[in-house]
């Protein structure tokens, strides 16, 4: 029986990675304008770091990693997110020791066990960025700019941006309190996954994904009002800034993120269109991650995007995203000593810049004409015994079917004006 691809991943096929070719040039170009640099971690890691940094009572950690001992028993996991990884990276290279701050940025392919659907896959990609060294609200407004900024450019129209504080450790243990008072009396309504998150992590009450659960987290006390003074006074500068940037936001308290890293900021680009997956973009501040990874006390903030559901929502806003370019030149060649005239024309051409192929099957010329125009390509070149004997092949403008006699030693230069007619 024929193998397929496993249950929630996809091959992104020829004829549509151009699509994905679009978008992570124009986020590599935005990067660069922001000042962001590259960064590339592997794909795996040590358990150990997603369990310290995703934080074990999140669902990723509890029940979507891909995890398995190597061949010496150690345990590894396929990344989930990308976050931890640049910041264990940060740390070992002590990227901290530089001055700061440090500005990076990600493409990765995630892995989590979750049920496939439309834009939740088992493996799919982010863009990220990560903002290291600085506690101010400048850079959680720069990196929310960065994603509204993109996904604009991207023809996203229907997203609107939420923000929320999640506190710190300090105010976060009254909220803890409060959320415990408020489920205590529903403590046996709620679902299994939820009654071990009460004791341990209550605020992941909040982020449960069951309808039961989410309808009780409606009435549960705001975090907004046991904000400690400096959390309160970031959360009223991050919204002055974002007012200076002139971003559009609106404060969701509900919102806590799936990982345990975060604290103060905590913002999520939502849409209406792509049914439940709905979050395209989520992000925030987490000031003692790099801590907890074993670094200095360093702050950090930034962003995931993901790729799949970025693509979905450009689809549905109707964004058109330019196909390829053709292909400059086909060749066809009609008998063994065209064959050979036409390679080595071939390779002139691929050496003065333009790209160019050749009949590698032998097809008639009907059949090389229908292969050149699949290939988009704008001249086709036809070598045939009459040619060769004139010492002169016919060049044909795919684009506007004219046909023109060239000397082989001048079907460079034609071809060289011609395409830039065309181009
Ligand atoms: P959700 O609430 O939809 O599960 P999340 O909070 O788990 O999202 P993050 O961990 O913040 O998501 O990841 C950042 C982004 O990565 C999301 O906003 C989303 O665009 C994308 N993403 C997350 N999980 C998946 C998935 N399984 N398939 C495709 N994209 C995903
Ligand atoms: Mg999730």
């Amino acid at each position: 029986m024929a193998i397929s691809a496993p249950k929630g991943t996809k091959d992104i096929l020829p004829g549509e990675v151009y699509e994905w070719q679009f978008v992570e040039g124009k986020f590599k170009d935005l990067c660069k304008k922001y000042g962001f640099q590259e960064i590339r971690t592997p794909m795996f890691e040590h358990t150990e770091l997603f369990q310290r940094g995703v934080g074990d009572t999140t669902d990723i950690v509890q029940k979507e990693m891909y995890t398995f001992d190597d061949h010496a028993g150690r345990s590894m996991t396929l990344k989930p997110e990308g976050t931890s990884s640049v910041v264990r990276s940060f740390v070992e290279h002590k990227i901290f020791a530089e001055s700061q701050p440090t500005k990076l940025f990600y493409e990765l392919p995630c892995f989590r066990y979750e049920k496939p659907q439309a834009g939740r896959l088992r493996e799919f990609h982010q863009f990220g960025i990560e903002v290291f060294g600085t506690p101010d609200m400048m850079a959680d407004a720069e990196v929310i700019c960065f994603a509204n900024d993109f996904l604009s450019e991207m023809g996203i129209k229907n997203v609107s941006l939420e923000i929320n504080s999640v506190g710190c450790p300090k105010c976060r243990a009254a909220y803890r309190k409060a959320l415990q008072d408020y489920f205590r009396p529903h403590f046996d309504e709620l679902c299994d996954t939820c009654k071990t998150r009460f004791e341990r992590n209550p605020m992941r009450l909040l982020d449960c994904k069951s309808p039961e659960d989410q309808k009780l987290a409606e009435g549960a006390p705001s975090i907004l009002d046991y904000l400690c003074d400096d959390c309160r006074s970031s959360f009223e500068d991050l919204k002055k800034n974002l007012d200076a940037f002139g971003i559009p936001f609106t404060v969701n308290p509900r919102i806590v993120r799936g990982l345990d890293y975060y604290t103060k900021t905590a913002f999520e680009f939502v849409s209406t269109g792509i049914g439940a997956q709905s979050t395209v973009c989520g992000g925030g501040r987490y000031d003692h991650l790099i801590e907890e990874i074993g670094g200095p006390s360093v702050p950090g903030v930034g962003f995931g995007l993901g790729v799949e559901r970025l693509l979905l929502l450009m689809k549905e806003n109707g964004f058109e995203i330019p196909k390829p370019e053709g292909l400059d030149v086909f060749i066809a060649v009609l008998g063994d000593e065209a064959k050979t005239k036409g390679l080595g024309i071939l390779h002139e051409l691929r050496q003065k810049g333009f790209s160019a192929e050749v009949d590698i099957l032998a097809r008639n010329l009907k059949g090389q004409f229908k292969y050149a125009a699949r290939k988009n390509a704008r001249h086709t070149v036809v070598i045939g015994s009459d040619e060769l004997a004139k010492g002169a092949a016919q060049i044909k403008n795919m684009v506007t079917h004219e046909q023109v006699e060239v000397r082989f030693d001048k079907l460079v230069e034609v071809l060289k004006m011609s395409d830039v007619l065309l181009k």
